[in-house]
């Protein structure tokens, strides 16, 4: 998708660290972490929002969370605990409309969030 930041990433056109990818997805760090670690997971398949999401997209979806819990072990802070937050829409903050799993870990949540 053409002046998608993250279809950009994807196509190595915007320098990203990545840390994993797979056929379906990819995670590198967020630019701006708002936590000790703070990893973003998205699909290759462009889907603008989480209201986009179709039934065909439900493994990938679920392949999304599967990837954050795998990369959360590996970082070691699986155990601890740690968030995955998809923000959809202007109301809940989302700035990158390309579906996105935030993990975020190495330190306390609060709840309710901000
Ligand atoms: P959201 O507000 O849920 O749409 O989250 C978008 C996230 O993308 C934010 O946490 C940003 O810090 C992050 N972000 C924006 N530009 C980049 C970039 N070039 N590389 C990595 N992360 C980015
Ligand atoms: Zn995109």
């Amino acid at each position: 998708m053409q002046n998608c930041l993250f279809c950009k990433i994807l196509e190595r056109e915007i320098t990203a660290n990545i840390i994993y990818e797979d056929e379906q997805v990819i995670a590198f760090d967020d630019i701006q972490p708002q936590a000790p670690c703070h990893k973003l997971i998205i699909p290759r398949k462009h889907i603008a929002t989480l209201n986009d999401v179709t039934v065909e997209d439900t493994y990938l979806t679920g392949h999304l969370f599967y990837v954050a819990q795998d990369l959360a072990k590996r970082l070691s802070t699986a155990e601890a605990g740690y968030r995955v937050v998809m923000n959809c829409n202007k109301a809940a903050g989302q700035a990158v409309y390309h579906i996105h799993l935030h993990l975020l870990g190495g330190r306390a949540f609060s709840w309710p969030p901000g």
